[in-house]
């Protein structure tokens, strides 16, 4: 599904978060749930109309104490099918969930499940 594939997504990049030289990443993706899975807790923090678009933005921030990451999520304005997430700095903490290995198909550019564990089998 979409969701498992954004899920994987954000894992893969998590990963690989040390080599990147920002901590702004964006994922669009095609979904009817504005709030996807990302194996996250979050706390909903502001809302903000956007110009031209008939749908707003909305602002959270990771609910596991001390951490300051914070995600922006809103609807694509030129295509509403599409849901975009901006994710911002870096997670302090383990994924509190199951966290998916994605490995990215240097073909097509997607992204499938190479592997998984849970936090709690470390
Ligand atoms: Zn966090």
């Amino acid at each position: 599904s979409e969701g498992e594939h954004f899920r994987t997504a954000v894992a893969a990049l998590a990963d690989e978060g040390r080599a990147r030289t920002t901590d702004r990443i964006a994922f669009r993706t095609r979904s009817d749930d504005e709030v996807l899975d990302d194996g996250y807790k979050w706390r909903k923090y502001g809302k903000k109309t956007v110009k031209n678009s008939p749908n707003p933005r909305n602002y959270y921030r990771c609910s596991t104490e001390g951490c300051t990451v914070k995600k922006r999520v809103e609807r694509d304005r030129n295509d509403p099918r599409y849901v975009v997430t901006m994710y911002e700095g870096r997670h302090s903490h383990v994924c509190p969930g199951t966290v998916y290995y994605a490995a990215q198909d240097a073909a097509s550019g997607r992204f499938f499940v190479a592997g998984m564990h849970h936090p709690d089998l470390n």
